[in-house]
């Protein structure tokens, strides 16, 4: 399978990496849209929020915790964003889920 994040999991493509466990990564995103901007992954392929299901929910628990865990060691004390883009009309560019943490300037709402 020719997925870029699953290359990113497996070493295969070089990544800013910002936390690593068995099941999850998180690595700097490569064309930033706030001045802090991490992408936080499943290991494991999952193509989008539409393939959560019982079996694999806990994990995208986990990645929650990780997401904070980080906001709060990369100083985003002041709130910050997690956004999961899903589908066309979401803007989802990468088929394989993805849980960007944005912060470090404040969030326009609604979204564009
Ligand atoms: P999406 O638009 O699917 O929600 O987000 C995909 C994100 O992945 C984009 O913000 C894009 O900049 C980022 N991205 C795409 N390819 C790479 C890559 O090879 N390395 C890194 N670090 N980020 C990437
Ligand atoms: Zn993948």
């Amino acid at each position: 399978m020719d997925c870029i994040f699953c290359k990113i999991a497996k070493g295969e493509i070089t990544s800013h990496k910002v936390y690593e466990d068995e099941d999850v990564i998180a690595f700097h995103d490569l064309d930033p849209k706030a001045p802090t901007h991490v992408l936080i992954i499943p290991k494991k392929h999952i193509e989008s929020a539409m393939d959560i299901d019982q079996h694999n929910s806990a994990l995208i628990g986990r990645i929650y915790e990780v997401a904070v865990k980080l906001a709060v060691q990369l100083g985003l004390d002041k709130g910050f964003r997690i956004v999961n883009n899903c589908g066309e009309d979401g803007g989802q560019t990468v088929q394989h889920i993805h849980f960007h943490l944005l912060g470090g300037r404040s969030m326009a709402w609604p979204p564009g």
